[in-house]
């Protein structure tokens, strides 16, 4: 098993998991290579629950990376923002993809600027959809009100199934 191995003044051995899965060492500075090792391969099965508690879903394990060709998920996701813009009758004045933590989307209404994740790439298009629509249906109303989900609803029917498809893809936010 890998690990990174990080020795200090601490008197106890240490093992964490990191957000990413990979397996960290705390250790004092004098002990020896070899009962570190001894210490890790007798605390293998717990490592390998604690990770697998971390990583996606076996199902999902064997994604594509992304669901596009190079350079064309900006260029679809353009598209359909565009075409959003139409049928909902708002106008952004800047669409911005990039990479967020926490977040698939935002919305600045005062300034019209939607922020779209750029994860989004790994997700099903019914979800980038989705996010779509939602942040655009914020130029409409601010809130999260039912007026805001009707106007959502309105546009995508369906909106609440891809809205809870969104959430099964919540690890690839985790491993960007
Ligand atoms: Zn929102």
């Amino acid at each position: 098993m890998t690990y990174t191995l990080i020795r200090s003044r601490r008197k106890t051995l240490a093992i964490y998991i990191k957000p990413d899965g990979s397996v960290e060492v705390r250790a004092p500075l004098k002990l020896a290579k070899s009962k570190i090792d001894e210490f890790i391969t007798s605390k293998s099965a717990w490592i390998e629950k604690k990770q697998a508690q971390i990583t996606p879903p076996s199902e999902l394990r064997d994604l594509p990376l992304s669901q596009y060709a190079k350079g064309d998920f900006e260029r679809v996701t353009l598209k359909i923002v565009k075409e959003w813009e139409q049928k909902l009758g708002v106008v952004t004045s800047f669409v911005g993809i990039r990479s967020m933590s926490s977040r698939w989307g935002s919305c600045t209404a005062k300034t019209r600027r939607i922020r779209l994740n750029s994860a989004l790439e790994y997700c099903p298009r019914e979800c980038l959809e989705y996010v779509i629509v939602h942040e655009l249906a914020h130029l409409r109303e601010s809130n999260h009100s039912a007026r805001f989900w009707a106007i959502v609803e309105n546009a995508l029917p369906n909106y609440k199934t891809q809205k809870e498809k969104l959430k099964e893809y919540q690890w690839v936010l985790n491993i960007r």
